[in-house]
């Protein structure tokens, strides 16, 4: 496997430094941040291939922030997180070009699986895009 790159936004920090943890064991560049702003930036500066997104999170909502990553990096995947209050989010989310929406909590190895599917899409987009 490809060692691509994961950015994990949630405002959960324990949350956010675990699974850069976890994904970093399994050989993948992993990054971390808290807030929708602050993934923006580090959006702006590496290639990120798939994004890992909390719908429910202060100042900017994970809508918002799948928003402005579509515009900026249209190719990039985005899989949503929400929970028990925020499904229609994750299905607004899909409307607005998410790759797949999952309800916290997630166990590991199925959030894995869906970045591993949703990096394979990234590479087909792609490959149609050249
Ligand atoms: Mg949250």
């Amino acid at each position: 496997m490809d060692r691509f790159r994961v950015l994990v936004i949630d405002d959960e920090i324990d949350f956010v430094e675990t699974m850069v943890k976890r994904l970093k064991d399994r050989g993948l560049e992993a990054d971390g941040a808290t807030s929708g702003p602050e993934g923006l930036d580090l959006l702006d500066n590496k290639d990120v291939d798939v994004v890992v997104l909390d719908v429910k999170m202060p100042k900017m909502s994970g809508i918002e922030v799948l928003r402005e990553i579509k515009k900026k990096k249209p190719l990039t995947e985005v899989i949503m997180l929400t929970g028990h209050g925020s499904v229609e989010a994750g299905i607004q989310g899909l409307q607005l070009g998410a790759y797949n929406y999952v309800m916290k909590p997630v166990p590991f190895s199925e959030l894995l699986t869906l970045i591993v599917q949703a990096y394979e899409r990234k590479l087909i987009e792609q490959e149609r895009d050249s």
